[in-house]
């Protein structure tokens, strides 16, 4: 299919349908999930611009100047090239149109910030992790603060590739190609602000100008991200009409079936291939979860605690949670990430959780703690160990070294029970906990909270968007209840697969 409009980078990830959707259904508003998601990357943007250099150094009397593009508008651009022409040091709010591989785009990369032989850096700003801290590597980075004004230097870091921040960075790259002021290398500013990442943006062109080129699907298939997308009202119905098996394995994972001409969800039944089948089947009679095994079961101990972690992106955990079967214990901090408060937090959370092992130990009782997916739960333990390396809270809680966290995660002591779901079980739309924990029979006070909306909640709660104290306090209260429930929810799916998992119906009859 071939449409005349005006690509822009996050056309080029994902489902290409939408590209087609968005010129049929241009009015359709995006859904609130995605108007959440626009407005944190605003307030990244914002942040960034907050950090930039206003002035050259005291002692530095160089040509220095800044310009923010306020329009959006057809001008945008007139005022970018005029902007460029003036040699302007940082350019913030820079619009770019341009056309090559057959498609027309547009680019808007955050900040342009002029290197020393007059041509220009593009700087993107992204809510993606960009980077982690890595032994042994070297990364190019520079002080957000430091843009335009000072030299770059080298980090201890290992880029993470996001196909979308490369799109951006190669198209600025194309646009500045256009006026001979393309540097060939840009910077990316992801959840930590204060540093920019940079790259070489030859290295993303190879790879967009096939994106670019790629021809438009004829109709919808069903993926991930449909879930949230403006235009599920058309696409779901389509789809549900066409019986697509990709509402039942979406995206590639439909492609094995489609290539035998198995391309909907009664062909797939009809096909008998076993476990897929099966699934389908499950999945037209409306049953979530199956059971892969004879009896079902989980290992019960005599002191067990469901620990659930918060964080928000990339900046930090402000809330751990724990569970012991009676009591809800919430490590809770609403600012402050990254300093002094979180360690205190972090390690008063380390503390009763190694108290409450070591006592168990001292009685002669077995003691395990749970997570639910411990990814997130891993990730937060490691890295919060090396953060806050030998930090001691006032009240004489020690962070743990990373060994001891490394020793802890690796020990039986410490039960991924999504691991021990997915042995045992399956479902035609996961085993997530929000899908699993109900057929236990537990339901979320907060049942429209989920990870990403928790995210804004956080911001909320964090003070961070200029709300009342009121609605300061019910975020909060909301988090808590959220929090609290995740570790309630554990804790009822453990019980209720120790018995069996009653009432869930075999793969195969
Ligand atoms: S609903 Fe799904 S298939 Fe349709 S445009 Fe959106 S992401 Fe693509």
């Amino acid at each position: 299919m071939e449409l005349d409009i005006e690509l822009q980078p996050s056309d080029l990830v994902g489902c290409r349908y939408r590209i087609v959707q968005r010129h049929r259904h241009a009015d359709q508003a995006p859904t609130e999930a995605v108007q959440r998601r626009i407005e944190r990357a605003e307030a990244g943007k914002s942040r960034v611009r907050a950090l930039l250099p206003l002035a050259p150094e005291e002692w530095d009397s160089s040509k220095f100047s800044r310009v923010h593009i306020e329009d959006e508008g057809e001008d945008a651009e007139l005022a970018t090239l005029e902007a460029l022409a003036a040699q302007t040091t940082i350019i913030t709010g820079a619009v770019f149109t341009g056309s090559s591989d057959g498609r027309r785009w547009r680019s808007t990369p955050d900040v342009l910030v002029r290197a020393n032989d007059g041509r220009y850096l593009p700087v993107i700003v992204s809510n993606h992790r960009i980077a982690r801290p890595a032994v042994g590597c070297r990364q190019e980075l520079i002080a957000t603060r430091r843009l335009g004004l000072g030299a770059s230097s080298f980090g201890e870091y290992r880029l993470r590739h996001h196909a979308v921040d490369g799109y951006r960075l190669g198209l600025a790259a194309r646009a500045l190609a256009e006026f001979g002021l393309d540097s060939e290398r840009g910077g990316a500013i992801g959840q930590d602000r204060e540093l920019a990442f940079l790259v070489d943006t030859r290295h993303y062109q190879s790879a967009l100008s096939k994106a670019l080129e790629a021809s438009l699907p004829d109709g919808p298939r069903r993926l991930k991200e449909c879930g949230e997308c403006r235009f599920w009202f058309d696409c779901g119905q389509r789809l549900t009409a066409a019986d697509d098996i990709s509402l039942v394995f979406p995206g590639d994972r439909s492609e094995p079936y489609r290539r035998r001409g198995i391309d909907t969800v009664a062909d797939l039944i009809d096909a008998d291939l076993g476990e897929a089948s099966a699934l389908a089947k499950a999945w037209r009679a409306g049953i979530p979860v199956l059971r892969k095994v004879p009896q079902v079961t989980a290992q019960r101990f005599d002191v067990e605690i469901d620990v659930d972690v918060e964080a928000y992106l990339d900046q930090g955990a402000y809330l751990w949670g724990a569970f012991d079967g009676r009591e809800y214990r919430p490590f809770a901090i609403w600012g402050g990430l990254g300093t002094a408060t979180e360690a205190d937090n972090f390690a008063r959370f380390w503390s009763w959780l190694r108290t409450v092992q070591d006592d168990a130990r001292a009685r002669g009782r077995s003691f395990a703690a749970f997570c639910y997916a411990r990814h997130g739960e891993n990730h937060w333990l490691s890295s919060s160990a090396r953060r806050f390396r030998g930090h001691v809270s006032p009240d004489g809680c020690t962070v743990p070294s990373e060994a001891e966290i490394e020793e802890f995660i690796s020990s039986p002591a410490w039960i991924d029970v999504f691991a021990a779901v997915r042995s045992q079980l399956i479902g035609p739309r996961g085993l997530g906990l929000k899908i699993v924990a109900p057929q236990a029979g537990f339901t979320w006070s907060e049942s429209d909270l989920d990870g990403e909306a928790s995210v804004d909640t956080y911001r909320v709660a964090g003070g961070h968007t200029g709300a009342r104290p009121g609605e300061v306090e019910a975020a909060r209260r909301r988090l808590l209840s959220y929090n609290g429930d995740d570790c309630r929810a554990t804790s009822v799916v453990r019980a209720w697969l120790a018995s069996g998992a009653p009432g869930i119906p075999p793969l195969m009859p």
